[in-house]
C-alpha cells in the first residue's frame, strides 16, 4: 500500500518532473489538452482492476455490474453530446478506433480514399506502413497547393475512377473545415462508405462552433484526448444499422478487455463537454487560433518569410509554412522549445525537406484554452511567437515573458508536491 513516491521514487521523479513542465512551460502541440483533475481521478480508480470483455448487459466476466454502469453512462452521454444513434466507447485510442471501423466495414485489399499524410491526413488514414497501407487498397486525394484546400473535385475524380469502398475524411493537420455534405454525396455517388476521423475538432463539433459530421457520415471516429479534452482514448459513433458491426470489430475483432477506468474517464469529460464551459473554452480556443493566425500574417513576419497556410485558420490550429524562412521546421521548433513553448514541426504539402525536419509548425490553442487564456493572453503568446521566428530574437526576454503567462493560469496547482 505504498504511495509512488515511497515505492517507486525514479518513476515518480519523471512524474513529477513532467508536471513540471506541463505547468512552467505553454503548450501548444495542437493534438494535446489539459484533462480534468476529475478525468484523471476516475482513470486512476480502481476500475482499472476488472475484466468486462464484451458490452454492459453481455458480459464474458462476472462482477461487472459496476462497471457496466459506468460504460452505459458513457455511451448515453457520447450518444447525446453529438446526436448519434449509436456509440463504442472501448477503443483504447484513436487508431485503434480507426482499425475497429474499418475492420467492420472492409475486408483486406478493398480500396480507400483518405487525405494523404504529408498533406494533413493521419497515418491511419493509408500511410504505407501503417496497418491501413498495408491491409488496404489506398488512393490518396491531396489539398490544392494553390488554396491549402482539400480538393473536391480531386475526390470526385479519383472516387469515380477508383471506386473505393470507404471515403474517408478528416484530419491532424489541416486548417480549415471540410464540407461533410459533399464527401457524403461523392460516397453514395460510387456506392462508398463515408468515414469521418473528427478526432481533432470533436471538441469544436461538441460544442457547436464547427459543423457536425453526424447527420453526414456512416461512422464518426475520434480521440478523447484532444480539443475533447478528456482521457487518452477512442470512441466510434455510427448508425444504428452499423452499430453491431462495429459492436463486433471492437471487440472480439480488435481489442480484449475494454478499459473501464478510461471508460469512467470518458464518461465524466463528456459531461464537461456538455456544458456551457466547455463551449466557453472551445469559444476561446478558435479565437485563440485566430489571433495567432492573424499576427503571423503581419508584415513583420512575411518579412521574415514566414507564412501561415491557407492563409488563416477556422479551427483549433495554426499551420505555419517556413518555406521562405531560413528556420525550417525542426529549428523553429526548437527555437520555440528554448522559450518553453511546446508545438510540433510539421510537413506541410510538397515540403521540398525530409519528414525528420520539414518546413512547417502545427501550433495549437487547446491546451492553452483550458488554462484559462483569455483573447488578450492569446495576443501576447502570439507576439511572443511572432518574435521568435524572425532572425534574430532575444531568448531570455521572450523566455521571461513566457513565464509570466505560465505564472498568471497556474494548471492543476492542488497537485503541486
Ligand atoms: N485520427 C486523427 C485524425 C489523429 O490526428 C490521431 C492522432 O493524432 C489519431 C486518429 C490517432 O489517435 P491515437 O494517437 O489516440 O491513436
Amino acid at each position: 500500500n505504498s504511495s509512488l513516491h515511497e515505492l517507486d521514487p525514479d518513476v515518480a521523479a519523471a512524474v513529477d518532473a513532467e508536471l513540471h513542465r506541463q505547468q512552467s512551460t505553454l503548450e501548444m502541440i495542437a493534438s494535446e489538452n489539459f484533462a480534468p483533475v476529475a478525468v484523471m481521478e476516475a482513470q486512476g480508480s480502481v476500475l482499472t482492476n476488472k475484466y468486462a470483455e464484451g458490452y454492459p448487459g453481455r458480459r464474458y466476466y462476472g462482477g461487472c455490474e459496476h462497471v457496466d454502469v459506468v460504460e452505459q453512462i458513457a455511451i448515453d452521454r457520447v450518444k447525446a453530446l453529438f446526436g448519434a444513434e449509436a456509440a463504442n466507447v472501448q477503443p483504447h485510442s484513436g487508431a485503434q478506433a480507426n482499425a475497429a471501423a474499418m475492420f467492420a466495414l472492409l475486408s483486406p485489399g478493398d480500396t480507400i480514399l483518405g487525405l494523404n499524410l504529408a498533406h494533413g491526413g493521419h497515418l491511419t488514414h493509408g500511410m504505407k506502413i501503417n496497418f491501413s497501407g498495408k491491409l488496404y487498397n489506398v488512393v490518396p486525394y491531396h489539398v490544392d497547393a494553390e488554396t491549402g484546400l482539400v480538393d473536391m473535385d480531386e475526390v470526385e475524380r479519383l472516387a469515380k475512377e477508383h471506386r473505393p469502398k470507404l471515403v474517408i475524411a478528416g484530419w491532424s493537420a489541416y486548417p480549415r473545415q471540410l464540407d461533410f455534405a459533399a464527401f457524403r454525396r461523392i460516397a453514395d455517388e460510387v456506392g462508398a462508405y463515408l468515414m469521418v476521423d473528427m478526432a481533432h475538432f470533436a471538441g469544436l463539433v461538441a460544442a457547436g462552433l464547427h459543423p457536425s459530421p453526424v447527420p453526414h457520415a456512416h461512422v464518426v471516429t475520434t480521440t478523447t484526448h484532444k480539443t475533447l479534452g478528456g482521457p487518452r482514448g477512442g470512441v466510434i459513433l455510427s448508425t444504428a444499422e452499423l452499430a453491431k458491426k462495429i459492436n463486433s470489430a471492437v471487440f472480439p475483432g480488435q481489442q480484449g478487455g475494454p478499459l473501464e477506468h478510461v471508460v469512467a474517464a470518458k464518461a465524466v469529460a463528456f459531461k464537461i463537454a456538455a456544458g456551457e464551459e466547455f463551449k466557453e473554452r472551445q469559444q476561446r480556443t478558435l479565437e485563440g487560433a485566430r489571433l495567432l493566425a492573424e499576427r503571423l500574417t503581419q508584415p513583420d513576419v512575411a518579412k521574415a518569410g514566414v507564412a501561415v497556410l491557407s492563409g488563416g485558420t477556422d479551427v483549433h490550429l495554426v499551420l505555419v509554412d517556413l518555406r521562405d524562412s531560413e528556420l525550417d521546421g525542426r529549428q523553429a521548433e526548437d527555437r520555440l522549445h528554448e522559450i518553453g513553448i511546446t508545438v510540433n514541426r510539421n510537413a506541410i504539402p510538397n515540403d521540398p525537406r525530409p519528414p525528420m525536419v520539414t518546413s512547417g509548425l502545427r501550433i495549437g490553442t487547446p491546451a492553452l484554452a483550458t488554462r484559462g487564456f483569455t483573447a488578450d493572453d492569446f495576443r501576447e503568446v502570439a507576439d511572443i511567437i511572432a518574435a521568435a521566428l524572425q532572425p534574430s530574437y532575444e531568448a531570455e526576454a521572450l523566455k521571461a515573458r513566457v513565464t509570466a503567462l505560465a505564472d498568471k493560469h497556474p494548471l492543476y496547482p492542488d497537485l503541486k508536491k
